[in-house]
């Protein structure tokens, strides 16, 4: 399997949270860069002739921001330049505070069909506390513009005065309008965010609280029937994202855009962060990336093995050792034996426990230390 990664880095307004690669104040840039971005898919396409793909995904920023004809002449140049899957899953990533009938109609024009909504909270003061342009309402509007479609929602755990009952109005909320798919997951506070001064002064939920309202949000995603298959993210029978599944199975994928990382062919590989360096590059004919490596085999395997345990299917260990030649336990002996009491056999496959899946980066610590 593999997948394209379209970046879009613009937003109206910078969310007090955000560490994305997104410009609020260049949106004027948006033509010229898609522009350029048309140039880098023709790029990689023809380099990628001996790929299939199965998968789209536009991320940001905010890809529901900019003009959808941009979003149409995206799709029109990847289906022109790469053989992309009939029936391939190309998802849209959309902010509720972004979107119009017109929009959504250019998008289904252009091909997409499945959209991912940042909700994050239906409670209007935690929405805007988090510097989010949208409301509740916004989000009720897009989805009901969205009736009959694939669509997933956003929820964040760990904002400030979140309460259980405000995760379970927030659940509600996304499944009574129609989401297919949830992503659950934990706010991340990352230093330099405008949000880090409420870290500092303990007004953000520690991260008991915040495991506390994992698990109360679980509970209640699982009895309406959302089956959790990676951490963060629950999904009706049938509805998981193949997208993100593709790299949680270590599989290869090119990403287009202003920081967008690749890997292909054995090697990792990322995208300048800065706009002007992105489109100047890409204008001269060069490929846009800043950093690239040839992945170990060490590293390969700690990596399959820390993705694969992400989800709820954790590694198949028949298709370990036709991958690297060596089995799990001659490669982990040590780690497998620390980390017993959490992980079962399931078939095949070796997976954390049900109930210690939302602390598996502690257990795959110790995947990560062992000598291979
Ligand atoms: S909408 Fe997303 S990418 Fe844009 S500023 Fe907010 S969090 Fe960042």
């Amino acid at each position: 399997m593999a997948g394209i990664y379209v970046h879009i880095p613009f937003c109206r307004h910078k969310c007090s949270y955000c560490d994305f690669t997104s410009f609020p104040d260049k949106t004027e840039y948006a033509e010229a860069y898609m522009a350029c971005l048309y140039k880098e898919l023709k790029m990689r396409g023809d380099e990628l002739k001996d790929y299939e793909f199965d998968t789209v995904y536009f991320g940001g920023g905010t890809p529901s921001y900019i003009p959808p004809k941009l979003i149409l002449g995206a799709m029109n140049q990847i289906k022109k330049c790469f053989r992309l899957k009939k029936d391939a899953e190309v998802t849209l990533e959309l902010n509720p505070g972004t979107i119009g009938e017109s929009k959504v109609q250019t998008y289904l024009q252009a091909g997409i069909n499945r959209f991912s909504i940042g909700l994050q909270t239906a409670i209007d003061e935690q929405l805007a506390d988090l510097g989010r342009i949208h409301n509740a309402r916004d989000y009720v509007y897009a989805t009901k513009l969205l009736a009959g479609q694939n669509f997933s929602t956003d929820v964040m755990l760990g904002l400030k005065n979140q309460t259980k009952e405000d995760v379970q109005k927030t659940i509600e909320l996304a499944v009574s309008c129609g989401s297919s798919h949830i992503s659950m997951y934990a706010l991340t506070v990352e230093d330099g965010t405008p949000i880090y001064t409420d870290y500092l002064n303990g007004e953000l939920p520690d991260s008991d609280e915040v495991a506390e309202l994992y698990e109360f949000g679980r509970k209640l995603l699982e009895e309406k029937g959302f089956k959790r298959y990676e951490v963060s993210n629950f999904a009706k029978d049938g509805y998981e994202s193949k997208h993100n599944l593709n790299y949680w199975k270590r599989g290869e994928y090119i990403g287009v855009g202003v920081s967008a990382s690749s890997f292909m062919r054995g090697k990792r590989f990322t995208n300048t962060f800065d706009l002007d360096e992105y489109m100047k590059c890409v204008i001269s004919g060069f490929y846009p990336a800043v950093t690239s490596e040839e992945v170990s085999e060490a590293d390969a395997k700690f990596e399959f093995v820390m993705l694969a345990m992400r989800t709820k299917y954790g590694v198949n260990m028949q298709e370990y050792k036709e991958k690297f030649g060596t089995t799990l336990a001659e490669d982990f002996p040590s780690a497998l034996k620390k980390t017993v009491k959490y992980l079962e056999l399931d078939g095949d496959n070796l997976k954390i426990k049900d109930e210690y899946l939302f602390v598996q980066n502690s257990i795959l610590v110790y995947f990560m230390e062992e000598e291979r």
